[in-house]
């Protein structure tokens, strides 16, 4: 029931309706322009186009319809780091003042979904939903997917900017339509390599971003008492890929391969490995 509500929003169907607009006119005008959707290079190409629509809507919804990641009811915070680490005021800072329960590392509580989210992100209005522990994979796949298939229909797009005759009749109409069109598309393009660049730096450093945000804070005021941040969860590299896309190079791309994933409630940490 809350999954289909999910789905029943104002920004949900405005994306889903914008998948299907550029998928359309890619196809069926532009391949179909060029090179003709008879031709092996048409069909070629289509069938290309297609199938990374197909990827970007099937993630698109895993983000939507997936639960982002809840407290487990019966989570209570590490013996060790209440009695060691400190006192009261980290226990204090440990629990969400508004679902009056413990927040596990990482989690955070989201004001829209109102409720604590494990690893969580964003809260992304596109999607409807929190990105998180359990739906992270899937909406960094999905923006990867929608970023090649911006390129591919841009590559398409100019190619036929090049072929058409700008000298016919129709040719002060149709300026408009590829100057409207070439516009939003490149809006589109540079704005989904934005946040496929941004999520690859983030997955690298193992770091949401929030944590992000927090971890700016951080330096700055290790910095102003001489000392120095770095991030905890980022245990190189290649771990921190691992545990975000799984330890199979072949599943990397698949939104729904997320077998790998725990509980979300702990993670491994540089103090760990040290
Ligand atoms: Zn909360
Ligand atoms: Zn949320």
């Amino acid at each position: 029931m809350v999954k289909t509500k999910r789905c029943l929003s104002l920004p949900v169907l405005a994306v889903f309706l914008l998948m299907i607009f550029f998928y359309y006119t890619t196809i069926f005008v532009f391949i179909d322009y060029w090179l003709g959707l008879q031709s092996s290079s048409g069909i070629f190409n289509a069938s290309i186009f297609t199938l990374l629509a197909f990827l970007t809507l099937f993630s698109f919804f895993v983000c939507v319809l997936s639960d982002p990641g809840h407290v487990p009811p019966s989570y209570l915070p590490d013996v060790e780091d209440i009695t060691h680490e400190s006192v009261k005021d980290n226990a204090e800072e440990k629990k969400c003042d508004k679902c009056f329960a413990y927040k596990p590392p990482r989690t955070h509580h989201c004001r829209v979904c109102r409720r604590c989210v494990l690893k969580m992100d964003h809260h992304c209005l596109w999607i409807n939903n929190c990105v998180g522990y359990w739906n992270y994979k899937a909406f960094f796949v999905f923006a990867l997917y929608a970023t090649i298939a911006s390129i591919h229909s841009m590559v398409l797009f100019i190619c036929c900017v090049y072929q058409e005759d700008w000298d016919s009749d129709q040719g002060s109409s149709l300026k408009i339509f590829y100057v409207m069109y070439g516009t939003i598309l490149m809006g589109m393009m540079v704005t989904l390599l934005t946040l496929s660049g941004w999520h690859v730096y983030l997955i690298l450093q193992n770091m949401t971003t929030i944590e992000y945000y927090e971890g700016k804070r951080a330096k700055w005021l290790a910095a102003k008492s001489g000392k120095s941040y770095r991030h905890p969860f980022n245990v190189g590299a290649y771990t921190n890929i691992t545990s975000i896309l799984g330890p199979n190079m072949l599943k990397w791309l698949c939104p729904t391969a997320v077998s790998h994933l725990k509980d979300g409630v702990s993670f491994p940490t540089i103090r760990d490995n040290s």
